[in-house]
C-alpha cells in the first residue's frame, strides 16, 4: 500500500477552478491512465478511464446474482496549496515530537496536532514541507487499490460484486457530476475519503458559493479628489463586516460559517469569493442573507458604486438520503467494528462526492483513510491507518457479501 501510495502523490493532479471542461487538469489523466494498468495488471478486467477522466472498473462475484457496491475516492487534490513536485518523506516509528521538515520551515508540533500525539510508533508520511501530501485523497484511491488486489489475491474471501470509480475534480466540487450511475451500476457506495481512524460520515454541509462583485469609479489619483470610488476599499469594508464569530476558525461542530476565500481588484472593479457552509438549510439561508445585507449596506450608501452578488449551490447535506437506505451506514459500521475498530460518526464540516452522489440516487456514505491536515503543506498520514482503510474494504467486502 505504500508503494502504491507514494507512486501516487507523485503526479501532480491539482484540480484548478474556473477551468473549463472535465477533468480541470491534464495530470488527472496522466494518474488515470496508471491506475488502470495497475488494475490490469492486477486482473481486474475491463478497467477504463473515459473522456471526462473517471475511471472505472468492475471486480466481479462468484455468486449468481450479488449486489453491487461502489468504492470511489478522487484522484485530484485540492488547488488551495502547492501541489506540483510532492517529495513523499515517510518516518518510521513515530517517536512523539516535532517533525520538522526540510523544506519551508515546516514543522508538526504533536501540541497543536493531537491526532499526531497519538500515533507513536506509527510509520508518519509527509510532504517535504512544501507541497501537499496528496493523501487527500490518494490514500482513498491507495485503499481501494490494494483491498481489490487483496481481494484478487485471495479468491476464497467473500465478496459482492464491487463497481470502482475514481473521479476527478472533487476538490472543485464537480467529481461526481459526470459519473454515469446506470453504468457504474451499484446500489450504494462508499467514498473513501475521511480522515482519522474509524471515522465513518453520513452528514456533510450544505454549500453555497457566492461572487460579490462591485463596480468603482477610477480616476487618476491626481484629479480623483470628490470623484473616485474605490471598489477595492468596498470589499476590504464588505469583508471586514462580516460577523468574526460566523468563519471557520471560530466556529466548530454542527455551526456553520461565511468563508472569504478570495479578493482580488482595483479601484475600477473588485471582487470577493466566498464560500457559505451549514448542516441546517435554512441556517445556510440565514448565512446568504447576512451576506446579501452586509454588501449592499456598505455599497448602497455609495451612489456611484455598483453591486452584483452571484450565489451558486455547490452541494446539499446528505443526511436525508442516507437516511432513507439505513443498512448502508449500518454495513460500514459493521464492518470496522470487524477490523477491530470503534466507528466513530462525525459530521462532516465539507463535502464529499457522496454529498452529490446521494442526492443522485446511490446513498454514498464516507469512509476514513488515516490522512489529517488536508488542503496544507503539513497534510500527514499514518501508514498504520492508512492499511486499516484498506482492510476495512475488504471486511466491507465480506458484510456485503453474506447480506
Ligand atoms: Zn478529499
Amino acid at each position: 500500500m505504500l508503494e502504491r501510495f507514494l507512486r501516487y502523490v507523485r503526479v501532480d493532479t491539482q484540480s484548478r477552478r474556473d477551468a473549463t471542461g472535465s477533468p480541470s487538469t491534464p495530470g488527472q489523466l496522466d494518474l488515470g491512465r496508471l491506475l488502470v494498468d495497475e488494475l490490469a495488471a492486477i486482473g481486474v478486467s475491463g478497467a477504463g478511464l473515459d473522456e471526462h477522466g473517471y475511471v472505472t472498473a468492475l471486480l466481479l462475484a462468484d455468486t449468481p446474482e450479488p449486489p453491487t457496491i461502489g468504492l470511489i475516492a478522487h484522484l485530484d487534490t485540492s488547488p488551495d496549496a502547492p501541489g506540483a513536485g510532492v517529495a513523499p518523506l515517510v518516518h518510521r516509528a513515530y517517536g512523539g515530537g516535532v517533525i520538522e521538515l526540510p523544506a519551508g520551515g515546516t514543522r508538526l508540533d504533536p501540541a497543536s496536532i493531537p491526532e499526531l500525539a497519538a500515533k507513536v510508533g506509527h510509520d508518519i508520511v509527509t510532504s517535504s514541507g512544501d507541497t501537499l501530501l496528496g493523501a487527500d485523497d490518494k490514500v482513498g484511491v491507495a485503499a481501494i487499490m490494494t483491498a481489490v488486489a487483496h481481494l484478487v489475491a485471495h479468491p476464497e474471501l467473500p465478496r459482492p460484486q464491487l463497481a470502482i470509480a475514481f473521479t476527478p475534480d472533487e476538490e472543485i466540487g464537480a467529481g461526481a457530476d459526470l459519473l454515469d450511475l446506470a453504468a457504474f451500476g451499484a446500489s450504494c457506495a462508499y467514498t473513501v475519503d475521511g480522515s482519522e481512524l474509524g471515522e465513518l460520515q453520513d452528514e456533510t454541509f450544505s454549500a453555497l458559493e457566492a461572487i460579490v462583485r462591485i463596480k468603482g469609479v477610477d480616476v487618476h489619483p491626481g484629479f480623483a479628489t470628490g470623484k473616485l470610488v474605490s471598489a477595492l476599499r468596498l470589499a476590504a469594508r464588505v469583508v471586514a463586516a462580516l460577523p468574526v464569530d460566523r468563519a471557520p476558525e471560530t466556529t466548530a461542530g454542527r455551526e456553520g460559517f461565511i468563508h472569504p476565500i478570495a479578493m482580488s481588484g482595483t479601484p475600477a472593479a473588485a471582487e470577493i469569493r466566498l464560500i457559505l457552509r451549514d448542516f441546517d438549510d435554512s441556517r445556510l439561508d440565514e448565512h446568504r442573507a447576512l451576506l446579501e445585507r452586509t454588501a449592499h449596506e456598505i455599497v448602497d450608501a455609495e451612489p456611484r458604486a455598483a453591486l452584483e452578488i452571484e450565489v451558486r449551490e455547490q452541494y446539499r447535506n446528505m443526511r436525508t438520503h442516507l437516511a432513507a437506505a439505513p443498512g448502508v451506514v449500518e454495513a460500514a459500521a459493521e464492518a470496522i467494528r470487524a477490523e477491530g475498530i470503534e466507528p466513530v460518526r462525525t459530521p462532516i464540516r465539507g463535502g464529499t462526492d457522496g454529498s452529490r452522489l446521494s442526492a443522485r440516487g446511490l446513498p454514498t456514505p464516507n469512509l476514513f483513510t488515516g490522512g489529517h491536515e488536508y488542503h496544507s503543506v503539513r497534510e500527514w498520514a499514518s501508514l498504520q491507518d492508512m492499511a486499516a482503510a484498506a482492510a476495512t474494504l475488504v471486511r466491507l467486502a465480506g458484510v456485503w457479501a453474506a447480506r
